[in-house]
């Protein structure tokens, strides 16, 4: 296909996107400055498609890691059929639509001044700003667990490194040997992935060490498609105990107590720790009790702060995952709204999809997919469609299985260029 025809189907595309958004035929803001914090699933959406929307926008785009680490698909990396090199991901297409690119870690924000600090003590002036910050843990929950301790015991829950260190220490485990899961109550950071997780460790174990087993410690009683996960696992050597919540942990004899008083060892001890929004956004005043961000759930702006706008797992968003496929849906609806706003246009509420898969064994997955709808003034969403209740066939887990690869390939490239 020649460029101009690319060019123009893209244009037609991105018009209809920005039209579903709820965008006019929209104007211009001529030069405004958005700011965006943190190149993550929701940032870098949000960063990519505010210049997609609006080209005369200066966009800076603030991260601290020249590459973004992807947890999506972590756990085909986890058990050896993934490469941890394809969880990786750079900004140079980003770069190449105009977005200014700052390696940096922001410090504060001055919501008085519009005005955003960083650790390399530069300065930056915004019209609107962005923030997607991701999580960060309760480490006062667990008694005896903090964060220097997950250099050993890694929670693996932001990808990276202690990935890495996870699968080290799940194929050098002798046979015989067993792994505790905990998963905290909700809401944490992507629903399935503990359970996708424990599935593929599990199917690991079996392969690899037979005599091993996975154990489910959940602070919760049930969890989503658990009929899913419940059918795979009567295949896989993992036993679930339910609403039973880790409250303490010893290191040196590898084990945890739970709230009702039960110890157990085992050789792999993998804490999931209860989570809260990324410390930036408690430092910059835009958490309530809950620990997360109020925000409008049209604009996604902040109830705390006026002109900063927050998307991402570190949003309050009531019912909806935090997931990838929400910060990037976040991220699109946000772009759109800043761009409106910096116009003086008015909103109308647009549906915000999430999707997620978990990979449950060599060539099975199961997915959820579900609708949400905003309130007309943005306070909550309501559930209106979820593909939970739909019929499953039989060929279901090995569609999905490759569905879940081309949804991978197409989110990261929506997200990243
Ligand atoms: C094991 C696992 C599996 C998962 N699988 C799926 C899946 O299959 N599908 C799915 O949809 N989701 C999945 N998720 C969830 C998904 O990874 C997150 O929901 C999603 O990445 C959230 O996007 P975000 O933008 O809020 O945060 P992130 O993607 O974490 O991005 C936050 C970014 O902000 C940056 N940052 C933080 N603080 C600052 C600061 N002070 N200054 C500047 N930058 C800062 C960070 O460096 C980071 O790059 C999974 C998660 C896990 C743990």
């Amino acid at each position: 296909m020649n460029s101009s025809r690319r060019d123009f189907i893209r244009s037609v595309a991105l018009g209809s996107t920005a039209a579903l958004l709820g965008l006019s035929n929209h104007a211009y803001a001529s030069g405004k400055r958005v700011v965006v914090i943190g190149g993550g699933s929701g940032g870098a959406t949000a960063a990519r498609y505010l210049r997609l929307f609006d080209p005369t926008l200066q966009v800076t785009l603030i991260e601290p890691q020249k590459r973004y680490r992807s947890s999506l698909m972590s756990g085909e990396v986890l058990i050896g059929t993934r490469e941890a090199s394809t969880l990786l991901f750079d900004y140079l297409k980003l770069s190449q639509l105009g977005i200014k690119l700052v390696t940096d870690r922001v410090i504060s924000i001055d919501s008085e001044q519009s005005t955003i600090k960083t650790q390399q003590g530069d300065e930056f002036s915004y019209d609107r700003c962005i923030i997607s910050p991701g999580i960060d843990f309760q480490w006062s929950a667990i008694d005896g667990y903090n964060q220097e301790i997950t250099q050993q015991f890694p929670h693996a829950w932001r990808g990276g490194e202690q990935l890495i260190t996870l699968k080290k220490q799940l194929t050098s485990m002798h046979d015989g040997g067993n792994i505790i899961i905990s998963i905290p109550k909700p809401p944490y950071r992507c629903p399935s992935a503990p359970y996708e997780r424990a599935s593929l460790m599990a199917y690991y174990l079996q392969q690899h060490k037979p005599k091993s087993k996975v154990i489910i410690l959940d602070a919760n009683s049930t969890f989503d498609n658990q009929r899913g996960f419940k059918k795979v696992w009567r295949k896989y050597p993992i036993e679930r105990i339910s609403a039973e919540e880790v409250t303490a942990f010893d290191a040196s004899n590898k084990r945890v107590t739970t709230h009702s008083g039960q110890q157990i060892k085992a050789d792999i001890i993998n804490i999931i720790p209860p989570q809260k929004a990324g410390k930036i956004a408690a430092t910059a005043g835009l958490v309530d009790e809950s620990g997360w961000c109020p925000v409008n759930l049209i604009t996604f702006e902040s109830h705390l702060k006026n002109n900063i706008h927050v998307i991402g797992d570190a949003a309050a968003i009531g019912e909806m995952s935090k997931l990838a496929s929400s910060a990037n849906a976040q991220g699109k609806v946000c772009a759109a709204a800043v761009v409106a706003l910096l116009n003086g246009e008015s909103l109308n509420p647009v549906p915000l999809i999430e999707t997620s898969y978990a990979i449950i064994g060599p060539t099975a997955a199961i997915s959820r997919g579900a609708v949400f709808k905003p309130t007309k003034g943005g306070e909550t969403l309501t559930l209106i469609a979820d593909s939970l209740k739909a019929k499953k066939t039989k060929r279901y887990p090995l569609r999905e299985f490759y569905n879940a690869h081309s949804w991978y390939n197409n989110i990261t490239r929506d997200i990243f260029g």
